[in-house]
């Protein structure tokens, strides 16, 4: 029996205290309760899991695995599950306190949660990753449900992870529970628009702030790191838009073509290949040079941690989407603030995925699907609200969009919770 164990991490700081730091800073400006922000300060509740599963070649391989819910005051928690070989438990629980503040400031009565199991995904063939899954959400399928908990994909998972999930709950409650995971394929209850929407929720981002600085995203240069769910819709986004995509890469490295690349072509090579090495339509380049190319906006979609206070004077971006969550570190906000770069916050720019999901814990109660007009919809309303909030405090009271962002939020969950009283 081997029990896997995380190799080195692509983490440089502790991401809980960062996403502490950020909810200290905000807190001050927004004057909050010092006495909320020591309850928010802390995740409601972890659970650390061991996942034990037998490979093909008969070894069994034990998994560690987590699932942390941050806070409940707006409802039940939300929030994906990551598969990667660096997951820590502190960058679980980062994630799920983001996850708190993203789904209050769209306004989605949802409070925040994460998972994690330290994994290769791509080192599993497709049997033992469906094992793993099963385990793993048997060990947690006391802290999970429709009216509790609500997984969603994160890295390394997909909507055939989450069919796996909502059977496995499904045949330990007896009956099908749709409501249990969003991020579910089509056909088993899953809604139209969930695997684009939080690159749509992006690009109405990328819009928004255009607009507001009477630019278009026509002709705008774009760097994209990631190229998985996130990254590779928002880059086709906005190449269908007219922008020019001149730098795109996966975890393997990238590629830089200042002509534009054939985003459609990357994608079908993706596809085939499962990775973008090999694909030829332009200068390889490393992901530490992709964040510090020239254009006009750079959107980190892959991981935390690639902005931070030793590379953000030399980005030259001058606009930054954060289809990532937490990809810039405070440090990092600081000196891009100082240099007058305009950087739409995760919590803001990647709630699309939420949103949806939301769409479809919804239709999934109701039983009733709406069409992929109806959810596109209903996300550009949320999306352009929300950012119109975020950009009206943020301009009024002369602060970061991440501040205003994360104030707005931070605000709505202290209120909830001041009005819901302290239990007992
Ligand atoms: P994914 O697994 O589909 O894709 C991740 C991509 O990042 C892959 O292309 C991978 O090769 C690449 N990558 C991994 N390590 C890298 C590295 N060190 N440098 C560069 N690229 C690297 O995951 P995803 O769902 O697209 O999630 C990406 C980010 O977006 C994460 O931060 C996630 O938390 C966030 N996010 C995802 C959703 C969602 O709906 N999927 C919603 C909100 C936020």
């Amino acid at each position: 029996m081997t029990t896997v164990e995380a190799p080195e991490t692509h983490l440089r700081e502790n991401p809980f205290e960062l996403a502490k730091e950020q909810l200290r800073r905000v807190a001050k400006t927004f004057q909050i309760d010092p006495n909320l922000v020591n309850v928010l300060s802390q995740c409601k509740k972890a659970v650390v899991v061991s996942t034990p599963v037998s490979m093909d070649d008969g070894a069994i391989q034990v998994f560690e695995g987590y699932r942390v819910t941050h806070n409940i005051a707006r409802g039940p928690s939300k929030g994906g599950i990551r598969y990667h070989p660096d997951v820590t438990l502190d960058e679980v629980k980062a994630l799920a306190m983001w996850m708190t503040w993203k789904c209050a400031l769209v306004g989605i009565p949802f409070g925040g949660a994460k998972g994690g199991v330290i994994c290769d995904p791509k080192k599993l063939s497709p049997l033992e990753l469906q094992r793993m899954t099963r385990r793993y959400t048997s060990e947690i399928i006391n802290e999970i449900g429709p009216e509790k908990d609500i997984p969603a994909p994160d890295v390394g998972t997909d909507p055939k992870v989450m069919a796996w999930i909502f059977d496995t709950y499904s045949m330990n409650v007896g009956h099908s529970v749709l409501g249990v995971v969003t991020g579910k394929p089509l056909n088993i209850g899953g809604s139209l628009g969930r695997l684009e929407a939080t690159s749509r929720g992006a690009l109405y981002c990328v819009r928004e702030a255009m607009r507001k600085q009477g630019r278009k995203i026509e002709g705008t240069t774009v760097a994209v790191q990631g190229f998985g769910n996130v990254g590779s819709y928002l880059a086709l986004f906005l190449h269908e838009q007219g922008a020019k995509v001149i730098a795109i890469s996966d975890s393997q490295g990238g590629i830089h073509n200042a002509n534009g690349i054939n985003i459609p072509a990357a994608i079908a090579h993706k596809q085939e290949t499962g990775t973008l090495a090999g694909f030829r339509d332009g200068e390889a380049i490393t992901n530490d040079e992709l964040v510090l190319i020239e254009c006009d906006l750079l959107a980190p979609c892959a991981l935390e941690q690639v902005i931070t206070s030793d590379n953000a004077d030399r980005v030259k971006a001058r606009m930054i989407v954060e289809g990532a969550n937490g990809p810039l570190t405070p440090g990092a906000d600081e000196i891009l603030d100082d240099r007058g770069v305009v950087v739409m916050p995760d919590i803001l720019a990647n709630a699309g995925g939420v949103i949806v999901s939301y769409f479809e814990w919804v239709q999934g109660l109701q039983e009733y699907f709406w069409k992929e007009s109806e959810v596109n919809a209903r996300l550009n309303d949320i999306m352009t609200r929300a950012f119109n909030e975020t950009w009206n405090a943020h301009d009024q009271r002369g602060i970061s969009m991440r501040t205003a962002a994360y104030g707005i939020a931070v605000q709505r969950v202290a209120e909830a919770t001041m009005t819901r009283g302290l239990y007992p």
